[in-house]
């Protein structure tokens, strides 16, 4: 059984990468930085004098192009091609599975190195196509609400697995420019990046960053910052730092308007709490009515449902430019919460409302595959019930964290 009063972190496997670069023995070039992709041209023989150029090249056949094979980059030399085709490669995450919902929310499981696997959603809407993407494999914060939490196996995922999610996204959905057409269009397919599928994105910065960069950048995916949001569960010392580096929008669980019920539904409150969480959300650069914070919040029946909670809420985030998605929650087996009934969830939007926010529900999507928020479990979940399998399947020595193992059923 779950327990509703969760330590901050579980006692998890950590699951170090078998073989970042997987069993062929090239350098992957997806997910570097601009400077690392020119040390690793270089370092594949490319004369420094040409680096730079060679490494523009490469990148924008990499995202503005979507192409894999050094043979389509007909813009370099053919024994160039065929000499960086030797040592490196271009390589995504790889698809299992992928599901189509009624509603025409697509959810891909996805393979990374080691035999591991996350789960991407994609949410086709009228003015936008928003792609969920997941930062590790689990998660090693204990949010007792979230199905992700209990997940016993964790792992930070690469930046090159981070923006792969976003490769095969297009992949599938056939977005890559074709000749004449405005890679920049605002009209396109995949839009909008939220890091709210698994993993706590502050837990493993500097791959959320380096995979966030390079979704902005101008010349590949070239997503404005302002289509990227970022969901935390409220990893304070790291909040200014990705206001600084990545510059995206930011989405905090929030779930609560009293430590006491934080301290239970979003355990990382207990090192960090709601006073100090404002005063970080406070200093996020570049915060205005047309760059608002949102603020996610969970209903959950006769928790945390309360007129008072609404009019707490308010109070609370007074000063900062915010709006507030309500979240039904979405329930899985075993689950020690109920959903709150839709005339609560509605009589808290109108409260949240009346005080001058936004405070849309959001329509759970794809639920008829499993996609909605909280959900997501991937086969990881399976593997936490045969961990040797697991182990073996990807020729680890598992780590153990703390001191005890015990099952989250
Ligand atoms: N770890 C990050 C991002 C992933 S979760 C975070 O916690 O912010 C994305 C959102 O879904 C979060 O607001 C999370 O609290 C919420 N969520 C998790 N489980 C849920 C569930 N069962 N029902 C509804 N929302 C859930
Ligand atoms: Fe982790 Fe976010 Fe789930 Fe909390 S809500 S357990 S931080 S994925």
């Amino acid at each position: 059984m779950n327990s509703p009063t969760a330590p901050v972190t579980q006692d998890v496997l950590t699951i170090p990468r078998k073989d970042a670069e997987g069993s062929t023995g090239k350098v992957n070039l997806v997910g570097l930085t601009h400077e690392q992709l020119r040390a690793a041209l270089i370092a594949a023989g490319t004369p420094e004098k040409q680096a730079r150029m060679r490494e523009r090249q490469v990148w924008q056949w990499i995202y503005q192009k979507g192409v894999r094979d050094f043979e389509a980059m007909t813009n370099l030399a053919k024994d160039y091609r065929a000499s960086l085709a030797e040592t490196c490669e271009i390589r995504v995450p790889e698809i299992v599975t992928k599901q189509v919902s009624e509603d025409g929310t697509r959810k891909y499981l996805v393979r990374i190195a080691g035999g591991h696997e996350v789960e991407i959603v994609y949410i086709p809407e009228e003015d936008r196509g928003t792609l969920c993407v997941s930062s590790q494999v689990g998660c090693t914060l204990t949010c007792t609400f979230c199905h992700t939490g209990t997940q016993k196996l964790v792992r930070n995922l690469t930046a090159a697995e981070i923006v792969g999610q976003i490769m095969v996204a297009r992949d599938d959905l056939g977005e890559w420019p074709k000749p004449g057409r405005n890679p920049k269009d605002e009209t396109r397919l995949l839009s909008n990046i939220v890091l709210m599928g698994m993993g706590e994105p502050l837990y493993n910065f500097e791959a959320v960053r380096d995979a966030m960069k390079i979704a902005m950048d101008g010349e590949g995916i070239s997503l404005s910052r302002r289509r990227i949001t970022l969901s935390t569960s409220g990893v304070v010392p790291e909040i200014a730092r990705a206001g600084d580096e990545i510059g995206c929008m930011l989405a905090i669980s929030f779930h609560a308007t009293t430590d006491e019920v934080r301290d239970t539904l979003v355990p990382i409150n207990k090192k960090w709490n709601i006073e100090a969480l404002l005063a970080a959300l406070k200093e996020y650069p570049k915060l205005s009515n047309s760059e608002r914070i949102t603020f996610e919040y969970v209903m959950l029946d006769g928790v945390n449902d309360s007129d008072d909670d609404a009019r707490r809420l308010v109070r609370l985030i007074a000063g900062i430019p915010a709006k507030i998605n309500l979240i039904p929650f979405n329930e899985w087996p075993g689950a020690p919460y109920k959903r709150s009934s839709d005339a609560r969830i509605r009589a808290f939007a109108n409260i949240i409302y009346k005080a001058g926010y936004a405070s849309p529900i959001r329509t759970p999507r794809g639920e008829d595959i499993m996609a909605a928020c909280g959900q997501l479990k991937s086969a990881t979940e399976r593997a936490r019930k045969s961990k040797r399998e697991i182990e073996a399947e990807a020729g680890l020595g598992v780590v153990t964290i703390g001191s005890c193992e015990t099952s989250a059923e």
